[in-house]
This record gives C-alpha cells, sequence and structure tokens, in this order.
C-alpha cells in the first residue's frame, strides 16, 4: 500500500489546465499516493462562484493542511493576495539556485533559502501626504511574525544541515529591524547546534554576488525579502523557474497550512499548445513532498528535473526540443526508476 496524502490542488488559467496533467503523470509515477481535491480557481469560475469558491478553497487547505497553486490571471482581484490573507500565510520560503541549462549572466553558484516574513515592514501602510510636500508611512515589525519565521527558518536548518543569516538594517532601524534581530537571536539561542550570522542587509546584497557561497538561509523583513528574491533570481537566471512555499503557522509556530506555487504567471502566449515548461511547478511539488515529511521522494522529484534539465532534456523556452507531455514523461520515468525498490540478489 502506498502512504496516500490528500492535497488541495487550486486549477489555474491559461497552462494552468496543461501543468495539472503534467503534475497528475508525475504523482502517478510515485511510491507515495496523492489524492488531489480540486478547487476550480479559473477566472471564469471564480466570476461565476464570487467569494464562495475561496471559502471552499480555504476550507480544503484547512482541511488537507497543504496545496499546489497553478498560475491564476490577475483580474478583479489577485487570488494569491486574498489566500495569503485567509489563510493568515505569513512567511514565504523561497529557494533560488542555479539551475543547470538556465542561462545566467552571473557566473557563479548560488544556493538560498530565502525565509521572508509576508506581511508588515513597510508593506503594510500604502503611507499618507502630511500637506503638500512631504509624505509618511509607518514600518511595522511583530515579533510573533519574526519568531514564526525565525523558527521555521532555523528548523530548515536543523534539518538540511545549513547556516542561517538573518539581516536588516538595525543600526539605523533600531526599533524596528532592532526587534526583528532580537527575536531571531533569541530563536538562535534555541537551536545552538545551528550556526547564526548577522549581515546588514546592504553589505548583503553586495556580498550575495561576491560570495555567493557564505550564504545558506537568509531571513529577511517583507520588503528586503521581496527585493532580495528578485535579485537572486536575477543572478540564478531563473525569474520563472523557481518555486515558493507559503507557510501559516499554529499558536506554537508549527506549520500549519502550506501552499506551493510557481513564480510564473498563466503564460497566455503558449497556453493549450503543449510548449508549457512544467519545472517550476515540478519543484513546487517537491517541496509539497517535503512538508509531507517524504523527504526522498521530494528529493527524487527535484533531483531528476534537475539533472534531465542537465543533460538538455528541456522545453522550447529553454532552448530544447521537449514539449510538455515528453518532458513530463521523462521526469516521471526517471523518477519511478530512481525510487524503484533495489531487487535484492538471489
Ligand atoms: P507569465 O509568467 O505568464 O509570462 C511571461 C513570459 O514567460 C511569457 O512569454 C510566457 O510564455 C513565459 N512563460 C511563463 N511561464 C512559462 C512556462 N511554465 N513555460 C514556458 N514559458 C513560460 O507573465 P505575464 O505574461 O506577465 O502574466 C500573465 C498572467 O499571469 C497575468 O494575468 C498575471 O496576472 C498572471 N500571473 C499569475 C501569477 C500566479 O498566479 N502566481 C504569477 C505571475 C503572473
Amino acid at each position: 500500500m502506498r502512504p496516500t496524502y490528500q492535497v488541495t490542488e487550486l486549477l489555474g488559467d491559461g497552462i494552468g489546465s496543461e501543468l495539472s496533467r503534467a503534475v497528475h503523470t508525475l504523482a502517478e509515477a510515485l511510491p507515495v499516493r496523492l489524492e488531489f481535491i480540486e478547487i476550480d480557481l479559473t477566472l471564469a469560475n471564480r466570476r461565476a462562484r464570487g467569494q464562495k469558491i475561496y471559502d471552499e478553497a480555504v476550507e480544503s487547505i484547512t482541511a488537507t493542511r497543504v496545496a499546489l497553486k497553478h498560475p491564476t490571471a490577475t483580474a478583479e482581484e489577485s487570488p494569491n493576495a486574498i489566500l495569503r490573507r485567509r489563510l493568515d500565510l505569513a512567511v514565504i520560503h523561497r529557494p533560488v539556485y542555479t539551475i543547470p541549462g538556465v542561462p545566467t549572466n552571473f557566473r557563479r553558484e548560488l544556493d538560498l533559502d530565502i525565509v521572508r516574513i509576508a506581511t508588515g515592514g513597510t508593506y503594510d501602510d500604502p503611507g499618507r501626504m502630511i500637506g503638500e510636500d512631504g509624505a509618511v508611512s509607518l514600518r511595522i515589525v511583530e515579533r510573533r511574525a519574526v519568531r514564526e519565521a525565525a523558527r521555521y527558518a532555523f528548523n530548515l536548518a536543523r534539518r538540511t544541515g545549513k547556516r542561517v543569516t538573518s539581516s536588516s538594517k538595525y543600526t539605523i532601524q533600531k526599533a524596528t529591524d532592532g526587534l526583528f534581530e532580537q527575536v531571531a537571536r533569541e530563536v538562535a539561542g534555541q537551536f545552538p547546534e545551528v550556526p547564526h550570522g548577522i549581515e546588514l542587509f546592504d553589505a548583503l546584497l553586495g556580498k550575495v554576488i561576491m560570495a555567493p557561497e557564505k550564504f545558506q538561509i537568509v531571513l529577511v523583513l517583507n520588503e528586503y525579502g521581496d527585493f532580495l528574491s528578485d535579485m537572486a533570481c536575477g543572478l540564478a537566471g531563473s525569474l520563472g523557474i523557481g518555486a515558493s512555499a507559503n507557510l501559516g503557522f499554529d499558536p506554537a509556530a508549527v506549520v500549519r497550512v502550506a501552499l506551493f506555487d510557481a513564480a510564473h504567471g498563466t503564460a497566455p502566449d503558449i497556453a493549450g499548445k503543449n510548449l508549457a515548461n512544467p519545472t517550476a511547478i515540478f519543484l513546487a511539488l517537491a517541496m509539497l513532498l517535503y512538508q509531507l515529511g517524504e523527504i526522498s521522494v521530494g528529493k527524487a522529484v527535484k533531483d531528476t528535473t534537475l539533472d534531465l534539465l542537465r543533460q538538455g532534456v528541456r522545453t522550447g523556452d529553454l532552448g530544447g526540443n521537449e514539449s510538455t507531455e515528453s518532458f513530463t514523461a521523462a521526469v516521471a520515468a526517471e523518477v519511478a526508476r530512481r525510487l524503484r525498490p533495489q531487487e535484492v540478489a538471489p
């Protein structure tokens, strides 16, 4: 009997249906059974069902605790923003690493796990004018959010043997960033085996470019995480190929719900043409498997996808000849081969 897990799958627009088929094909090749509970978040259904479809999505994700989301067209509303708010997804984990076969201007290897607090910083307050010639906005840092993100980062480090760098401008933003670093240090104290360093954020940006091997897990406030993610993706040349985990926590700071998605959008220009690259959604699926505790299965999905890219098995957007279906079939066959139980010699 294959271990069985229920997963909420949020269906999307454009290439979403092709990506969903690719995920199902790959899932069939795994030694675990993923029972997908589909919620239709296509624009047509969102327009027809309104808030009800979000109620169903939230109910399902709360029950299954893990979700895989396909890209959705942003029209009247942003489904990502609604889900983040309704599920209280407080932390975004974005791994960014050099992907073989993806063209980049950067010649060094990069392998960063960016753990970003998804709320607060300067992003919760659009600010206001003071008279005609000045403007002000609030910068918000909350102990609970920092603690949740820090515990997630240090747990990740404990599992993977990596080190954590917390980064901010605590020398200037003494109250806000000072509180962030204070909480990060407190949490670091509970993980004595995990190396913890502190870097000023401006210095970190330069150092990631000059010596990327010095950084592994980076813990940052909301806007710094936004800047760092895009810079790192640009360095890795993989703006559209990465995936993220969006995480919500219970009061004990344990992951309560986790929603995984690809960084790219719905690619309407290639929708329905069997051209979509499923790499990002496969990497999102790998993260979901890690979250389920299926570490070796998740690792096989990630490593196989990257190994095939390295070997030149690539879709057209990366200069290859594979279609969505042929790339998916190649990944599924290789994952199944790698995870097949070893036959014992008689
Ligand atoms: P996009 O990422 O959809 O497309 C940008 C370019 O990258 C296009 O040329 C597209 O063909 C290509 N591309 C993207 N994903 C690809 C893949 N998997 N394989 C091969 N090529 C791929 O960005 P856009 O055109 O700015 O946005 C289109 C729609 O997607 C918009 O409605 C936007 O709001 C939405 N969007 C959704 C999400 C999300 O749901 N997470 C994220 C970004 C954009």
